[in-house]
């Protein structure tokens, strides 16, 4: 197996990722995404080729979301045809936005929190799930503060049905409470957008976990300037607090050139 991008442990959690996470979101939902292009998803076969790409390339982290239409579903039944393949990956999920008849909606009730987990492990088909994050409306303090959503994560921590919590924020503020109540924050941070800098920074000071979401600007990135996926990778790997960066692609060249980019901003 390549190792040629290496790993690197979450920082305050015992989980070692790469540096380069493997986004689904293509894997499971074409409808209300903000992609320039309209795409197909890809069928059964294309998608364990590019997660055994991903593989060969090093890769070990993988990223979904009830969100994401079916990608949790394709993942898990993947999983069971083919023994073995689940224990290659780190996987992170999340609770709280659901996307049903083309629409997201939220939930971020407790017992809600608790059914979504309980049912992302039987879509996965598996025991435990590494990572789990509350996946923000955009309202980040107040689900913190008036939900619970993070106790009930770290109580199933505890319970051993998941190993780490956290949350996808997308304010500064949010990113920061997340990280004071949880292990990881997945935050924007790219060519377009830097304003979340600042939980990079904290996270950095605190000993805590971030992994960077929309690392190509969801593709609008590659759209101008000389070489944007390198560019990219070398101002998300820039930062020391950052664990890694999900990248999401039904591209095989694209995947490449993406490990090639993250290895060489890492050198
Ligand atoms: P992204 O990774 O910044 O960009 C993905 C887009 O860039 C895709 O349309 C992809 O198209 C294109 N792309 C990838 N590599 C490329 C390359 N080398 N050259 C040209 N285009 C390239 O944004 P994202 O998909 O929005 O986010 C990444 C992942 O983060 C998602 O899959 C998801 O797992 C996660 N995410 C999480 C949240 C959250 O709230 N938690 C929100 C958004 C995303 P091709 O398929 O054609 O390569």
């Amino acid at each position: 197996m390549n190792q040629g991008l290496g790993r690197k442990r979450i920082a305050g959690t015992d989980i070692e990722v790469s540096p380069l996470g493997f986004g689904t979101v293509k894997f499971g939902r074409n409808q209300g995404v903000k992609y320039p292009e309209h795409f197909t998803m890809p069928d059964d076969r294309e998608m364990f080729e590019l997660l055994n790409l991903a593989r060969e390339l090093g890769m070990n982290l993988l990223d979904t979301a009830p969100a994401y239409g079916t990608s949790e579903e394709r993942l898990g039944e993947l999983f069971v045809r083919h023994k073995g393949f689940r224990e290659q990956w780190v996987i992170c999920s999340k609770v709280g936005e659901e996307f049903i008849n083309g629409e997201s909606c939220f939930d971020f009730s407790g017992q809600h929190i608790r059914f979504s987990v309980e049912r992302s492990l039987k879509r996965l088909n598996t025991d435990v799930i590494e990572l789990m994050l509350v996946h923000s409306s955009g309202d980040d303090v107040n689900i913190i503060e008036q939900s619970g959503c993070l106790e009930v994560l770290a109580d199933l921590k505890k319970e051993g049905k998941i190993l780490a919590s956290g949350m996808s924020t997308k304010t500064v503020e949010g990113g920061i409470l997340a990280l004071k109540h949880s292990d990881v924050a997945m935050v924007t941070y790219n060519l377009n957008e830097q304003a979340e800098k600042q939980v990079l920074d904290y996270a950095l000071e605190q000993g805590k976990g971030i992994l960077i979401k929309k690392a190509l600007a969801s593709g609008h990135a590659c759209l101008s300037g000389q070489d944007p996926v390198l560019e990219s990778m070398k101002l998300v790997f820039s930062h020391p607090g950052v664990s890694a960066a999900i990248v999401g692609t039904i591209n095989p060249a694209h995947m490449q050139q993406n490990a090639e980019a993250c290895i060489a901003a890492s050198a």
